[in-house]
């Protein structure tokens, strides 16, 4: 499979530079040139596979000649096997709805079904390219975690995470920063979200800096991570209630790369009807989605940290696919978006992107009541987020069969979980130890000068 980015369309590039850049030189992101659909018959051959079997098949068509499947069989086995669960994800009933646990990993959200993956991807390429790289990565709260503990301990690379400060759960930076291991450096900026993700661009953008650091990124727009998440909209498909009946998927979403990735295994040929975007507070998708007004708006702190996002970057895919693949007009729109804040979404195009997606915004009290009212008729802890992904159901009403990814453990954010419920949300005993270690950040100004002086003095 060859790539190209979402800005020219024209150059093609193979996985393994897509992997290690993250990002395309012209700003860009990846995107495959072509796209195989599986029939029918294909997707039923699938159904009985176990998880990491399905994942097999699903990732070797992306991945070209990165690695062969022989390693890719083994690099798959060795990430999954730190899961909790033997399938690594858990569909269960919950009412007229199923709710996807994708939370058993070591950090408790589902980033490190992607994330695990990718940290072996990274040995397996430093392994065979004798050189030394650094990761720069900015987090919501989960994404940090989940990329340290993938990265940590393994040779030839350090890892950078910026969380913003005092704006992640404590449960979500002890799960960052009492770590021991001597290449991971964890940066809390003064600022939001978004400030760190904008100091992590401006780092790759400068390119003096990125290629004297041989800067790699980690983030939600990484290809590899999209990949490696398609696989559990294929296998929760299979175990669905009603079979051979196409399923709705909720996705609380912030960058838009997992709901992405759902969209992705749609574009493969899975039987899905529609995805629906779910937000908080911080609701440009659900503007977007709903009214055609992506304009971005000023950030707001919430309960569901991990979703508190103004600008989504996978939203770039989508926009490339509603303009045909024209990358003319994608970067047309990318620019308005950057010049003005703000993109208008035409009606025509409106109506292609409610074809495949629905969305939905949820304010902090009613997160808190649908915990509530979920716990006291199922005796189920739904985390702020996933409660989020379960309500957006009952407002976008659609009925089918229903699936809400639970995207994170309820113990990351036992403070929502106590106000909600009055219940101490307990981590598993596994990583009890975390609440009593020493932890290690440093806090810097939200200026790229000093964030890009801090990290070369650690390399
Ligand atoms: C990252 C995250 C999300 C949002 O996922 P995106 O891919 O950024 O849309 C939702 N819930 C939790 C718990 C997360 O960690």
């Amino acid at each position: 499979m060859k790539y190209i980015s979402t800005r020219n369309s024209k150059e093609t590039f193979e996985f393994k530079e897509v992997f290690i850049k993250g990002l395309a030189d012209d700003g860009g992101l990846f995107i495959p040139q072509s796209l195989n659909k599986y029939s029918d018959t294909d997707i039923n051959s699938f159904r009985e596979l176990e998880y990491n079997e399905l994942a097999k098949k699903i990732i070797s068509t992306f991945i070209g000649d990165f690695m062969n499947e022989n390693d890719l069989s083994k690099i798959i086995d060795k990430s999954y096997s730190v899961f909790r669960k033997k399938n690594v994800v858990n569909l269960i009933e919950v009412g007229d709805r199923s709710v996807l646990e994708l939370f058993h990993g070591p950090t408790l959200a589902f980033k490190d079904v992607a994330m695990q993956l990718l940290g072996n991807f990274y040995e397996y390429y430093l392994n065979n390219e004798n050189q030394k790289i650094n990761i720069v990565v900015a987090t919501s709260g989960d994404t940090g975690a989940a990329a340290i503990d993938a990265i940590k301990g393994k040779k030839n690379i350090n890892i950078f995470v910026l969380h913003p400060h005092n704006r992640v759960s404590s449960v979500q930076r002890k799960l960052m920063t009492t770590g021991k291991e001597q290449n991971v450096f964890n940066i809390a900026i003064n600022g939001n979200f978004d400030d760190c993700q904008n100091l992590v661009k401006s780092m790759f953008a400068d390119k003096s800096f990125s290629n004297e650091i041989k800067m790699s990124g980690v983030n939600s727009i990484n290809w590899a991570r999209i990949i490696a998440q398609s696989v559990y909209y294929f296998y929760s498909y299979f175990l669905a209630k009603k079979k051979d009946e196409p399923v709705n998927f909720s996705v609380p979403t912030g960058n838009f790369g997992d709901v992405y990735a759902g969209y992705l295994a749609k574009k493969m040929g899975l039987p899905i009807n529609k995805l629906i975007v779910a937000t908080n507070q911080n609701d440009i998708l659900h503007r977007a989605i709903s009214k055609g007004s992506y304009e971005v708006e000023k950030v707001a702190e919430t309960i569901s940290p991990s979703m508190d996002i103004q600008i989504a970057s996978n939203f770039e895919r989508l926009i490339y696919d509603l303009n045909n693949g024209d990358d003319m007009q994608t970067i047309n729109v990318m620019n308005d978006i950057k010049e003005k804040g703000k993109y208008i979404i035409d009606q025509q195009r409106l109506d292609r992107i409610n074809s495949d997606f629905l969305s939905s915004k949820m304010n902090e009290d009613e997160v808190l009541k649908t915990i509530k009212e979920v716990y006291e008729k199922f005796d189920l802890v739904l985390d702020p987020h996933s409660a989020i992904g379960y309500g957006a159901f009952d407002k976008v009403n659609i009925s089918g069969n229903n699936i809400v990814l639970a995207t994170a453990h309820p113990c990351k954010f036992p403070d929502a979980i106590k106000n909600a419920i009055n219940l101490k949300a307990e981590l598993p005993k596994e990583l009890m130890y975390i609440l009593s270690e020493k932890e290690n950040y440093d806090i810097i100004d939200n200026n790229v000068d000093k964030v890009k002086q801090h990290i070369k003095e650690r390399i």
